[in-house]
């Protein structure tokens, strides 16, 4: 099983292409080894990239890991977003107002704040695990914002200018779900950035895509080992070589 990031992993930093890894998409096809879109964004914003790389119904790690998509099953379904909006309004009027999530924004303000097209940030809206939103107080309301919503079990993590609230799931618990599923023989998992870590260290070999965009993931222990590798080249390109290249050294090593 593969499983993958996919700004600057699979899909190019600049232009969002997958082009350059056709070559090995083919080549996962042709071998009934399953892939697994593991992302940052909502099912609604995965699905017609799912659809376009034909992965059938195979689901996908979406909202970095706070959930799955599964092909067919209709948005909304999932309890966990409702959660965390109830805990955000059970919060003290002076630490709910410093948080503006995307459920307070429209879909005009998330395009303005991501700098998504509109279109792309309606689909970035519709949430079922988890809540990106600002902060727009100060760091001692920012750590009893914090604190009120731990004891109501619900997790927060920084990533760029957002603050993202879930239940505490990550992109190593959705490879791990899926892996129960799907009971494969072995786990590669690619990515390209700091958050990606926990997917890489979770799988049976990580690969670490060249993004000289983006901030680097410093030396990890595995790496000495040889259980977490580096691409030379940069996004897909990169990714396309390291696929093609563990298929066939799995393929020698299991003849
Ligand atoms: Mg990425």
């Amino acid at each position: 099983m593969v499983v993958s990031d996919l700004d600057g992993t699979l899909l190019d930093h600049e232009t969002y292409s997958w082009q350059a890894a056709a070559p090995a998409l083919a080549l996962l096809k042709q071998r009934g080894i399953p892939l697994i879109l593991a992302t940052s964004k909502t099912a609604a914003e995965v699905r017609g990239l799912h659809r376009e790389l034909g992965l059938g119904a195979l689901p996908a790690i979406v909202e970095n890991g706070a959930g799955l998509y599964r092909p067919g099953v209709a948005d909304g379904a999932e309890p966990g977003y409702a959660r965390i909006r109830a805990a955000l309004e059970a919060l003290p009027d002076r630490l709910r107002q410093r948080f503006r999530g995307f459920g307070d924004m429209t879909a005009a303000e998330i395009a303005e704040t991501t700098g998504l097209p509109e279109q792309g940030a309606a689909l970035a809206r519709r949430r079922e695990h988890s809540e990106p939103g600002l902060w727009m107080g100060g760091d001692g309301d920012l750590r009893a914002f914090l604190q009120a919503l731990d004891r109501q079990g619900i997790h927060a993590r920084h990533g760029g200018r957002f603050l993202t609230l879930s239940l505490g799931r990550t992109k190593a618990d959705g490879l791990r779900q899926v892996a129960a599923e799907l009971s494969p023989d072995t786990v590669i998992a690619l990515g390209d950035a700091p958050n990606d870590v926990d997917l890489l260290q979770a799988a049976d070999i990580g690969v670490i895509v060249r993004n000289d965009h983006a901030p680097a993931i410093a030396q990890l222990p595995e790496e000495a080992v040889g259980r977490i590798r580096r691409t030379k080249k940069i996004g897909p390109e990169g990714w396309n070589d390291a696929v093609i290249g563990l298929v066939q050294e799995l393929q020698k090593a299991g003849d």
